[in-house]
């Protein structure tokens, strides 16, 4: 079978970022895939389940909540390496057009206080598996460290 594309970036090179992994036309609109990496892949530790968890519960409700950008967002997800998310956007976007965005979400991630959203039984397969001290942190490490002063060498692929 054919190596699929985004098994062909070198991670070894690969900083914590905002990437576009790909674009892909469904009908007349384009989604968007924006791969998050938060973590430097094979260089620091992989983020755990829990605090993944909590990210992927607090970034999707602030998502599914805004004004502008509630109607776009197709999916956010975590990564199965666990360094990094996923977010499909419906539309034709660059890495620059949602950095502000980025801000706000982790800024809301790092503020976040009291009950994580859908963390009961009913609303979650693993409620239990939560971590929000861990992810207020890794939120915060992603703000200080990508966000708020980001470079084009952490917006565009390595070569
Ligand atoms: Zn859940």
């Amino acid at each position: 079978m054919e190596k699929i594309a985004s098994f062909t970036i070198d991670h070894l090179k690969l900083l914590p970022g905002v990437y576009v992994s790909r674009k892909d036309p469904v009908g007349s609109e384009v989604i968007t895939t924006f791969d998050l990496r938060m973590t430097r892949p094979n260089f620091e530790p992989v983020m755990n389940t829990a605090e993944v968890h909590t990210i992927e519960h607090l970034g999707a409700t602030f998502l599914r909540n805004h004004p502008e950008f509630s109607t776009k967002t197709v999916y956010f997800g975590p990564m199965g390496c666990r360094t990094g998310f996923y977010l499909l956007l419906a539309g034709d976007y660059e890495s620059r057009d949602i950095t502000g965005l980025m801000v706000d979400m982790f800024e809301f991630i790092r503020d976040f206080d009291g009950l994580v959203p859908g963390a009961c039984a009913k609303d979650c397969g693993n409620y239990m598996d939560m971590n929000l001290p861990m992810a207020k942190w890794l939120a915060g490490k992603y703000l200080n460290e990508v966000l708020y002063n980001i470079t084009d060498e952490r917006m565009v692929y390595p070569e």
